[in-house]
């Protein structure tokens, strides 16, 4: 196994924003855009106060390629257009490529989008028609490295969506002393290709939005988990390394309106909410211990997502968060959350 020393802790926690196009909502209403880039930071402006305005600093900050159109009117051009332009393709090599190769190390690599429902969680990880996202980017890079090596590596993808899940109570989750957290009875699909783990990945996202309607709930009201389970066997050295790589597609970030929301709903949005706070302390921490603060205690058993995520976060692992957000004015609150959400990371 690759030592933690390899890395520099530095590299251990990478946070990305990622400013999507404006929306046909947010046109309508005549929204301004109240997001500047320079550089890796970013600015947000409170739309009520023009003296109001945060900063963040993070290790990459992207407009998105294609929608935020310079119109006649000036309303949806950037007020200070610095920043970066990025398609999924520069997305992908900034984030993807160094999970993959950590991957390839024997690391562990978690990637996870955060951000309010719309502001492109799900383009970014998984991407809609002919702009693939992270996830089927990542697969068919893995897929091309173990062609290249085909003759001594095995891949196997493991698929959480699996029948048992959709039994009452769903799966259970158990520890052991050496594996860690673990999902009981957890499908494993060996998949030769990219195509393969697509089309698992399709499978899994109807799974995941007929579980929420059974549930009377919305699928953007859960944590979507792709795990990619790479297993290298070096015949001529007789060295297995293994190593997981887990895609996360975290519920959304917005608070639930308190109007109208029945007990359920509310009990939902509580379990949600208190998982992506935990992940937060989780990921928090570790960027303290990354740059040698001494911290007493890693909260990782506060929540089921940070259960089955510890032995991805932290340790040799490798993290990249990449937050999502609107450039629109009437989503000040939403956004100004989800920076101060991502800062914590660093
Ligand atoms: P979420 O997963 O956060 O709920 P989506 O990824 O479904 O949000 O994004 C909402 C809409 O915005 C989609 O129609 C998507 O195509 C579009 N979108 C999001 N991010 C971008 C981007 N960077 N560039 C172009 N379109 C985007």
């Amino acid at each position: 196994r690759a030592k933690a020393s390899d890395m520099h802790s530095k590299d251990c926690v990478k946070v990305a924003v990622r400013v999507r196009p404006f929306n046909k909502r947010e046109r309508d209403a005549g929204s301004r855009c109240i997001i500047s880039l320079v550089s890796t930071s970013i600015s947000i402006q409170d739309p009520r106060d023009c003296h109001n305005r945060r900063s963040f600093c993070f290790d990459y900050a992207y407009w998105s390629h294609s929608g935020f159109t310079r119109d006649q009117t000036g309303l949806f051009v950037p007020e200070e257009p610095g920043g970066r332009y990025a398609d999924q393709h520069s997305v992908f090599q900034d984030l993807g490529v160094g999970i993959l190769e950590n991957a390839l190390q024997g690391y562990n690599a978690t990637l996870l989008a955060y951000g309010q429902t719309g502001s492109g969680k799900s383009y970014s990880m998984v991407g809609y028609g002919p702009n693939k996202g992270l996830v089927p980017k990542l697969c068919d890079r893995l897929f091309e490295a173990i062609r290249e090596n085909q003759e001594n590596r095995q891949c196997q993808v493991v698929d959480l969506l699996s029948r048992g899940s959709r039994s009452a109570g769903g799966l259970r989750v158990r520890e052991e002393l050496q594996r860690g957290f673990y999902v009981e009875g957890l499908r494993k699909i060996p998949c030769e290709n990219a195509l393969q783990v697509e089309q698992l990945m399709e499978q899994g996202t109807r799974t995941r939005t007929t579980a929420a309607t059974h549930m009377n709930a919305n699928s953007s009201r859960s944590h979507m988990l792709i795990i990619l389970q790479l297993k290298q066997i070096f015949s001529k050295e007789s060295i297995t390394k293994q190593s997981n790589i887990n895609l996360v597609d975290l519920a959304g970030s917005e608070r639930q309106r308190s109007s109208g929301s029945e007990a359920d709903r509310l009990k939902e949005g509580t379990a949600i909410n208190l998982s992506l706070t935990t992940l937060g302390n989780v990921i928090s921490a570790l960027a303290d211990v990354a740059v040698g603060k001494k911290v007493v205690h890693i909260p990782y058993r506060d929540s089921v997502l940070t259960k089955l995520l510890q032995s991805a976060l932290g340790g040799n692992s490798r993290t990249v968060m990449i937050a999502t957000l609107s450039p629109a004015d009437i989503c000040y609150e939403e956004s100004l959350s989800t920076l101060r959400y991502a800062e914590r990371a660093k």
